[in-house]
């Protein structure tokens, strides 16, 4: 593209936000590029985040199975051990596969996939250093920045991704360690922490607050997910302030204090995974010479319909507002291009789920109890327990509840928050609930099969309907 020819939108960016907003274009008929500079498409969540933790955890959890509770089931199994190289194959193989379909959907697309650093040369122009070497200059209409963010620097704690590592270091040790230690018991340290602890490592969990899941968990279901994460293993020092760490003798020596009554203890362990955190991830990208503003938090600063302070230029997914998740930053990837294409395009951000992918797994979309309150929401709660659901009961794996959170007056479905095995399948519903603006009793009349974990949602929808009486009936 040359000044005279330039690109309808180009894309700095190719994760979930950028390589969804990059297809979106083509397929709407604008000439596009993708500018990537980590030499593989799909972002953080395809190659360090969402994708090979998930691989981690799908297959700690088989071996967990495999050597702790088989033999209960009446499956015999002898000799379960691990091939930690071999398991780390697998999460590899899984990423690669991934990341090369991207590549392959950008050229079924004809988006063009450029491998370098953009920068601003100009609010039209950016200036790209290729990984090949040398460079080039692209010119567009329209840029959408996607570039995403980093993780978080514990200030004072070095980082070196073998013995104190991020997520990053943390889904690729070369051994199981006897001792870790998680500081931050949001998604991240939750997630890792159970891969590590079902390996056999014994993992204690460092939180500042008093409450493990990090913004957005419901209260009641965060009290009860630590339950059942110490049942499994996990260790938890709440309300603990981590102050600084030493190296010393192959171990990790961490001074930490009671956030309330200041007491001061040393903890140590083979690994630190620090997870506190990620922050937008702008660096390189020369925005001060086109006057994009970023805020106090390092996020590029957007209108509701994702304009920079920039004419021209547009921000989506990490490295602006609202929660970092993969999903969100595809919402507005496409709501983003659309935009662009007709001056229309919309994210509903009351109907996004969060997921964390533990054993069970604890899921929801809609504001917890405790935001309502804050609110002065008038709302009722329906609850259903797995134990009173078939087919939990039958798999004999009916840790968990759902909770539903429905407005007193109007019956309209607010909420929806579970933590049950599946549950990031089983939120599904409840986010097409919401975004349909359906009442409790809309979705209690839906008929469900029998027997599923669904119906677990269904028999809360009718415990929060007051239509419905306001009862289940399996409870
Ligand atoms: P990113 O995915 O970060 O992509 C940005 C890309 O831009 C990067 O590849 C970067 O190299 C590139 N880039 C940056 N600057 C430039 C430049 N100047 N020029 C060219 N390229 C540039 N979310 C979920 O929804 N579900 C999960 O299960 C989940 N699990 C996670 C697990 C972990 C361990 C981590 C760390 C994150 C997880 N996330 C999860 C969060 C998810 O990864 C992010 O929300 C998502 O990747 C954000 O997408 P994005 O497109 O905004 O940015
Ligand atoms: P997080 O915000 O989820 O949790 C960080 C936790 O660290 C919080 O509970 C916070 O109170 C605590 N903390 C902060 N400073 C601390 C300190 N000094 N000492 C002790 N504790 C401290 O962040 P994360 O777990 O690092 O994850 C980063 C991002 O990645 C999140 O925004 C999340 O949305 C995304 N992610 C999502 C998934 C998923 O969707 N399943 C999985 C992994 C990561």
């Amino acid at each position: 593209a040359t000044a005279a020819d330039p690109y309808d939108v180009v894309v700095v960016g190719g994760g979930p936000g950028g390589y969804v907003a990059a297809i979106k274009a083509a397929q709407l008929g604008l000439k596009t590029a993708c500018v990537e500079k980590r030499g593989s498409l799909g972002g953080t969540c395809l190659n360090v985040g969402c994708i090979p933790s998930k691989a981690l955890l799908h297959n700690s959890e088989l071996y967990h199975a495999a050597k702790h509770d088989f033999k209960n089931r009446g499956i015999d199994v002898k000799d379960v051990n691990l091939d930690l190289t071999r398991f780390m194959k697998f999460k590899d193989t899984s990423v690669t596969q991934l990341t090369k379909g991207v590549e392959g959907l950008l050229k079924k697309n004809k988006v063009d996939y450029v491998k370098g650093t953009a920068s601003f040369s100009s609010p039209t122009s950016l200036n790209v250093q290729l990984l090949e070497g040398g460079e080039t200059s692209l010119e567009a209409k329209n840029i959408v920045l996607a570039t995403g963010s980093e993780v978080t620097p514990f200030p004072g704690i070095e980082i070196d991704e073998e013995q104190i590592v991020s997520s990053t270091g943390a889904i690729a040790l070369k051994k199981v360690p006897e001792k870790m230690i998680v500081i931050g018991g949001g998604v991240i340290g939750l997630e890792m922490g159970s891969v590590w602890s079902r390996l056999g490592a014994e993992v204690t969990v460092v939180e500042f607050l008093t409450a493990i899941g990090g913004a957005g968990m419901d209260g009641e279901v965060a009290t009860s997910f630590k339950k059942i994460l110490e049942k499994q293993g996990m260790k938890f020092k709440l309300g603990t302030k981590v102050i600084d760490a030493e190296k010393k003798d192959g171990k990790v020596f961490l001074n930490v204090e009671d956030a309330k009554s200041g007491k001061k203890e040393q903890i140590d362990a083979d690994c630190v995974l620090v997870a506190i955190g990620r922050r937008p991830y702008t660096k390189g990208l020369n925005l001060e010479a086109v006057g994009i503003e970023v805020d106090q938090r390092g996020r590029i600063v957007v209108d509701d319909a994702y304009n920079t302070t920039c004419k021209g230029v547009k921000c989506i997914g990490d490295a602006t507002f609202g929660p970092m998740l993969a999903h969100k930053a595809e919402e507005e990837g496409i709501a983003v291009v659309e935009m662009i294409k007709s001056g229309h395009g919309h994210v509903n951000y009351e109907a996004i789920p969060a997921v964390v992918y533990t054993h069970p797994e604890v899921a929801w979309v809609g504001p917890s109890e405790e935001d309502l309150k804050k609110q002065g929401v008038e709302y009722r709660v329906g609850k259903f327990p797995l134990m009173a659901n078939s087919r939990a009961k039958t798999n004999q794996d009916s840790e968990g509840f759902v909770k539903v959170l429905v407005e007193k007056n109007t019956d309209t479905l607010l909420a929806t928050h579970i933590i049950a095995t599946g549950a990031g399948e089983l939120v599904a519903s409840s986010v097409l609930a919401i975004d349909y603006k359906a009442s409790a009793e809309d979705y209690a009349r839906v008929c469900a099969a029998h027997p599923t974990m669904m119906e677990s949602v269904k028999e809360a929808m009718m415990a929060g309907s007051n239509a419905m009486g306001g009862k289940a009936i399996h409870f």
